[in-house]
C-alpha cells in the first residue's frame, strides 16, 4: 500500500458530506476521514486488526464519492479496498469463492450453464409462488436478499444470439470491439442489444468476441489479484488482435475496472487497451447530431442516477445527460444528489443489507421528488438495486438503462 496517500489526508472533513455512510451514521470511524485515519494507524502498527476494526471498513461502498470532493486527492475508497484486498491476498479462498472466481466466472459457458436453473425456476413460474408464499422467509437472509433482486432474465444470454461481428448500417465510420459484461449478458441483455443497434446505426462495425471474460471487479472485491491479472491478460489478448477504434461497454463497473488493466498489468498492449475503453454514453454523444436525427418522440418524465463507476471513477456526467435530453418530447427533471450511490456496491446490498437499504432509501426519496415516470442510469449494479427498491416502493417508475431509452425512442 502506498503510504503516502494516506498521509495526505489533511483531516480538513470536506469528504464527510458525500459519504453515504457517514450520512446515515455520523460516525467518524463510518467516515472517509476516520477510514483513512484507521487504515494509517493499522500501517504504523498503532492499532491491531480487531474483528471491530475490520468491520468499520467493511462498511464502505467503495463508491468514491469522497475522492470526487477531496482537495488533496485522497480516495479513502480506494484505499480501504487495497487494505481488504492486501489482507484478504494471504487467507485462503473458501469453496464457494474458488468455485464462483476460478470455475466460474473465467469460463462463459459455465457461467450461463449455472444460470439455466434460475431460469427455469422463473419459467416454471417458482418464483411467483415462492414470493407469494414467502418461502424465503425460511433460508439464510443473503439467499432471500438476491433472490429479491432476481429480475426476469431473458430468454437466452446475449452472447449467445448476438452475432460476433454486426456490419455498420449506412456507411461505416469506423470499428468497435463490445466489451459485454457478463451481468449485462445473463441478465440485461436488452440493454446490450439497444447498444449495438445503436452503434451500428451510427455507423460502426461491432465486434463482439465471443471468447471474452469476466473484466475481473469480483476478483479484485475478494482480494485475488492473480484472478484479476489473468482475466486482464485474457481480454487485453482477444481484443489487441482486433483493429478496432474503440472498446465500447455499457457496463459501468466493467468500464472502470478495464480502464485499470495498464495499471495492472503494466505493459504496451494493455495500456492501449485501457486507452481505448469507452463507456457507450461518451461514443453516444461524439455523434449527437447525426442520433438526434434518429430519434422520434417520447412523451416521459425522465430522471438521472449517476452510477459511481461512471461519474466518480471515470468522471463521466454530462454525455448521459445530453444524450437523454436529446429525445424529443422527453421532459428531464434533474435529481437531487444524483451521484451519491444507490447502496448497490456490488454485493455489499446482501452482506450489508441494513445500510444498503438506509442508503436505498434516501436515493427512492429523491427520486419521487422529481415525479419522473423513468429513471435511467447506465451500471447493471445500480438497475439489480434500483429495480427492487421501485417494484416495492414506486411501482409506478420504471428503470431503464440509457441504450434502452435510446432505442426506445429510436423504434417509436
Ligand atoms: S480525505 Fe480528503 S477531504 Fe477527506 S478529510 Fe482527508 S483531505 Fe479532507
Ligand atoms: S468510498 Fe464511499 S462509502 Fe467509502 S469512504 Fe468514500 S464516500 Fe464513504
Amino acid at each position: 500500500m502506498d503510504y503516502v496517500k494516506l498521509i495526505n489526508c489533511m483531516r480538513c472533513g470536506m469528504c464527510l458530506p458525500t459519504c453515504p455512510t457517514y450520512k446515515e451514521t455520523f460516525l467518524e470511524t463510518a467516515s472517509p476521514r476516520g477510514r483513512v485515519a484507521l487504515v494509517r494507524k493499522i500501517q504504523e502498527g498503532e492499532l491491531d486488526q480487531s474483528e471491530r476494526l475490520l468491520e468499520y471498513l467493511s462498511l464502505c461502498l467503495d463508491c468514491q464519492a469522497c475522492a470526487t470532493a477531496c482537495p488533496c486527492g485522497v480516495n479513502a475508497g480506494e484505499l480501504v479496498a487495497e487494505f481488504t484486498c492486501e489482507r484478504k491476498a494471504g487467507n485462503r479462498m473458501g469453496f464457494m469463492e474458488e468455485m464462483v472466481l476460478r470455475k466460474l466466472l473465467p469460463h462463459p459457458d459455465r457461467l450461463e450453464t449455472a444460470m439455466i436453473p434460475m431460469r427455469l425456476y422463473q419459467r416454471m413460474g417458482l418464483q411467483k409462488l415462492v414470493r407469494t408464499l414467502g418461502v424465503l422467509k425460511m433460508f439464510p437472509k443473503p439467499i432471500g436478499r438476491m433472490e429479491g433482486l432476481l429480475p426476469d432474465l431473458p430468454e437466452k444470454p446475449l452472447r449467445r444470439v448476438i452475432k460476433e461481428d454486426m456490419p455498420a448500417r449506412g456507411e461505416t465510420r469506423g470499428t468497435v470491439g463490445f466489451f459485454l459484461g457478463c451481468v449485462m449478458s445473463l441478465i440485461f441483455s436488452d440493454a446490450s442489444h439497444a447498444s449495438i443497434n445503436l452503434l451500428t446505426a451510427l455507423g460502426y462495425r461491432v465486434i463482439t468476441p465471443k471468447n471474452q471474460v469476466c473484466c475481473g471487479a469480483p476478483n479484485m472485491l475478494a482480494g485475488d489479484k492473480a484472478g484479476l491479472k489473468t482475466a486482464a491478460r485474457k481480454n487485453v489478448d482477444i481484443f489487441s488482435n482486433l483493429d478496432v477504434d474503440f472498446i465500447v461497454t455499457d457496463c459501468g463497473g466493467c468500464g472502470a475496472e478495464l480502464k485499470k488493466y495498464g495499471h495492472y498489468l503494466e505493459d504496451a498492449s494493455s495500456i492501449s487497451f485501457s486507452n481505448k475503453v469507452r463507456d457507450i454514453s461518451q461514443v453516444l454523444a461524439m455523434h449527437a447530431d447525426a442520433l438526434k436525427l434518429l430519434l422520434k418522440p417520447l412523451l416521459l418524465k425522465v430522471t438521472f442516477h449517476d452510477a459511481c463507476h461512471i461519474a466518480h471513477s471515470q468522471g463521466i456526467r454530462r454525455e448521459p445527460r445530453d444524450l437523454i435530453k436529446l429525445v424529443p418530447g422527453l421532459t428531464y427533471r434533474e435529481l437531487e444528489n444524483a451521484d451519491a450511490c444507490c447502496g448497490s456496491g456490488g454485493t455489499y446490498n446482501i452482506e450489508k443489507p441494513e445500510m444498503a437499504d438506509l442508503i436505498l432509501h434516501r436515493k427512492l426519496g429523491t427520486i419521487r421528488a422529481t415525479g419522473a415516470d423513468v429513471v435511467v442510469t447506465g451500471n447493471p449494479g445500480c438497475m439489480l438495486q434500483l429495480k427492487k427498491g421501485l417494484m416495492d416502493y414506486l411501482p409506478q417508475v420504471e428503470i431503464l438503462h440509457l441504450t434502452e431509452l435510446l432505442a426506445r425512442s429510436m423504434d417509436a
